[in-house]
């Protein structure tokens, strides 16, 4: 591990040509990355690091694991694409496993991400609403993608207001806050729109029972349920889907970053009714559901399960957890999460100096709000590594104190 000052030549010059014609949407990143092994990915300049955010808890199982090798350069070297005018093995063959996750089953969409879930879920309700309700209830704080309709429904106004007026009408009320929702979720709701953790808000956990509760609303108002397990689900909290394992059955479920294991694909799971609301004609995408990318899930979801990888993922974030609170600084006022789902969060708003200084000791993590670190590390994570970045942070608070 070498600590330098800043970035070097090659990422500097990599920096300059992004500069020049990239679009202004992201800034200009701090890091050039050219390759991965497992927890563990390499710059541009050879620098190495331990990946703790697993490009925003997207490469489940690391970097280039031999499983998803495997599957992927098999499938791209049978058939890379189909469109939907053909049928192919990966894509029922994942449809099943994603269906047996959820009681009673589900009929599945795959969709090419998060957002592209999360349009055909919205699309499901205004449909099964169509000429009834309209208005969709969500939460303030949360994230479900930067197309029209997702974005409509996502509680962060800086990122709405450029791009109104959106679909809608939208209400959004307090997250974990189940009087507030009550209140907001009448008889002219369609549906609410929630995570079952907020990723992108700071991986804010709500209190036990909260998602219960926001299952018996909906049903006595008679609006359908969205849980956007696009970060939450298959295995980054230590279950296979959240909602599920808290009882609760959406009647519509998105998944995508971790289900891929860095490959693009997101898919979408409707129980009951919401299972036959889309007919022929009503929507489709020529990308969705690749069979490259419907491989790689599958060679996810086996390797989750061979390799006993939930169970991993909440013994190593308890340890996590554990180590967290050992430590005695006054900077780290809190810290949350589940499984390997974490928040650090600061008593002052030095979350980007801490996750600069940390990338000069080579580790990167997230600085996800000015006062928050997020950990997403990739679920193959070891023990040691996971000991080395506790082992190291109060030496990082010290420097940004
Ligand atoms: C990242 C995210 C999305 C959007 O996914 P994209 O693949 O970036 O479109 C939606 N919902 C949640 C909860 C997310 O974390």
């Amino acid at each position: 591990m070498t600590t330098t000052d800043g970035p070097g030549t090659a990422t500097r010059a990599l920096q300059a040509r992004w500069d020049a014609v990239m679009m202004r949407n992201y800034g200009t990143p701090p890091v050039a990355l050219s390759r991965g092994s497992g927890a563990r990915v390499w710059d541009v300049d050879g620098r190495e690091y331990l990946d703790l955010i697993g490009g925003i808890a997207v490469s489940s199982l690391g970097h280039a694991h031999p499983a998803v090798v495997e599957a992927v350069s098999r499938q791209v070297a049978t058939l890379a694409h189909s469109s939907n005018l053909a049928m192919h093995e990966p894509g029922v063959a994942l449809a099943e496993r994603l269906s047996a996750l959820v009681p009673g089953g589900a009929r599945v969409f795959l969709s090419q991400d998060g957002a592209t879930a999360n349009e055909a879920a919205l699309k499901i309700v205004r449909k099964h609403m169509q000429g009834r309700r309209t208005e969709v209830v969500s939460t303030e704080g949360g994230f479900h993608g930067r197309t029209l309709g997702a974005l409509s429904v996502t509680g962060t106004p800086a990122k709405r207001a450029p791009f109104e007026p959106l679909p809608g009408p939208v209400t959004f009320v307090r997250y974990a806050d189940v009087e507030a929702l009550r209140a907001a979720v009448t008889e002219r709701t369609a549906a609410v729109v929630l995570e079952p953790v907020q990723g992108e808000g700071g991986v804010v956990v709500p209190p036990a029972g909260y998602l219960a509760a926001v299952r018996e609303i909906c049903d006595a108002a008679g609006a359908m349920l969205v849980v956007d397990e696009v970060q939450s689900g298959i295995g980054r909290a230590g279950e296979w889907l959240l909602s599920v394992a808290q009882g609760v059955v959406p009647d519509v479920i998105t998944l995508a970053k971790g289900l891929g294991g860095g490959l693009p694909i997101g898919a979408v799971l409707a129980t009951g009714e919401a299972a036959s609301v889309l007919q022929p004609g009503d929507h489709g995408s020529t990308f969705g559901g690749n069979p490259v990318s419907c491989a790689a899930a599958l060679a996810v979801l086996d390797t989750i399960e061979r390799e006993g990888l939930l169970e991993h993922v909440r013994a190593l974030g308890d340890r996590w957890a554990a180590s967290f609170d050992a430590i005695e600084d006054r900077l780290l006022v809190a810290h949350r999460g589940l499984g390997l789902w974490r928040a650090l969060e600061l008593g002052a708003p030095v979350a980007p100096a801490l996750e600069a200084a940390a990338r000069e000791a080579g580790f990167l993590v997230n600085a996800v709000r000015p006062t928050t670190i997020r950990l997403a590390p990739p679920l193959v994570l070891g023990p040691a590594d996971a000991d080395r970045f506790s082992a190291a942070l109060p030496g990082l608070l010290g420097a940004v104190a």
